[in-house]
């Protein structure tokens, strides 16, 4: 470019030629409306709006990372993951071909929808629920349906006794943290023998037994985790599906045929050394757990009302303050909270569980506004 004014007459036809364009292409273009993540300011708050655990990873993990040959970035990482899947099948004491990784859960999930949900019939998750499972249906076109949860918000289990072509649910469920146990999740799986049954467990370590134990027992049930939450690695996106060989398999065939490397180097020596500190991972967990239990006497006492909080967040709503204005109010004390503006949950905040001083600066400012 030559001067002002030619720049700005290419620019103008170049807008005005995509506008035309637009138009005509639309039919061919795959267009849905994408999942909204909560923020991440770039400046330093206190942030209880993702669910990110407030520890760093465990020490190991900072080691590992020191370690790193660069040199070896020139070559493709392991496809398959093995040391990765190999401590996490220790860990869960299942067989190595009972275990698929990907980039987080998110990435899990989505290979698990296009690979398993592959029916005409609607697949079933809860109105009220994470909120990437609808996402995903539109981006693949799967039809669905969303039962509702009950006025507690619990998950009715008697309706998913109907035909449908999949499940998936969180156990504990987001954003209510409400936690059912492991026979609940059973009679779901006893009801849908036909169908997979996807249990998503991403806040599993801070509730209570895990679905996998019934995984020899129903080869219709898929588990999913992830290090983001209790292994304090949102950041480097690993999450993992345990389930039987077969289910594995045909969930690998999926992934080879649309990116082979999804788990980089560097995520794997991380991952491996996540998983291999035990002690560290028991303490964080317990930390959040008693943190959590605390911060709800505390919202007890202000007068808020939420259900019982299994997970590292709680779902709360005070019968006197607007929760818009609420989220709005602790914004400007430079704390992020989570707040939607839907149906049935407009009056609640997610409040990420954070340390117990993070916790502290949350209800010196929540006092002064309900009290
Ligand atoms: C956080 C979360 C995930 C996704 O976690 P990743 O960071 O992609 O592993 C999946 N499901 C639920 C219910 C979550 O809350």
């Amino acid at each position: 470019m030559h001067n002002r004014e030619s720049y700005d007459a290419v620019i103008e036809r170049e807008e005005m030629t995509e506008m035309e364009l637009n138009q005509k292409l639309m039919k061919y273009i795959r267009t849905v409306e994408p999942y909204v993540p909560g923020e991440q300011p770039q400046t330093k708050v206190i942030k209880l709006n993702t669910n990110e655990n407030p520890y760093p990873p465990a020490p190991g993990v900072k080691q590992a990372m020191k370690e790193v040959d660069t040199d070896k970035l020139r070559l493709y990482p392991d496809p398959a993951a093995e040391t990765l899947v190999s401590v996490l099948a220790e860990a869960h004491q299942v067989g190595k071909d009972q275990i698929f990784v990907g980039v987080g859960s998110d990435d899990v999930l989505a290979m698990c929808f296009l690979t398993f949900f592959n029916s005409d019939k609607q697949i079933l998750f809860p109105d009220i629920t994470y909120s990437f499972y609808k996402v995903w249906a539109e981006l693949y076109r799967i039809p669905y349906e969303c039962p509702k949860l009950d006025s507690d918000f619990r998950i009715v289990k008697e309706d998913y006794d109907r035909e449908n072509g999949g499940i998936i649910f969180p156990n504990p469920n987001a954003p209510t943290a409400i936690y059912e146990d492991v026979s609940f999740v059973e009679e779901i799986l006893a009801h849908n023998r036909d169908v997979i049954v996807i249990v998503d467990e991403a806040y599993i370590d801070f509730a209570g037994k895990s679905a996998v134990e019934l995984i020899d027992r129903y080869d219709n049930l898929i588990v999913v985790q992830t290090f983001s939450k209790s292994r304090s690695m949102a950041g480097m996106r690993i999450g993992y599906a345990i389930s039987n060989p077969a289910l594995i398999r045909y969930l690998n065939d999926v992934k080879y045929s649309f990116n082979s490397y999804t788990i980089n180097q560097l995520s794997l020596v991380c991952g491996v050394a996540a998983v291999k500190d035990r002690a560290y991972f028991e303490e964080t967990t317990s930390h959040i757990i008693e943190t959590r239990e605390w911060a709800k006497q505390k919202l007890a006492q202000l007068g808020f009302e939420f259900p019982d909080a299994k997970a590292n967040f709680i779902f709360a709503k005070h019968p006197k303050y607007d929760a818009g204005e609420l989220f709005e109010a602790l914004k400007k004390e430079q704390i992020y909270v989570r707040h939607w503006n839907s149906e049935r949950i407009s009056q609640y905040l997610r409040i990420t569980v954070g340390t117990r001083e993070e916790m502290e600066k949350l209800f010196t400012v929540l006092e002064k506004i309900c009290s």
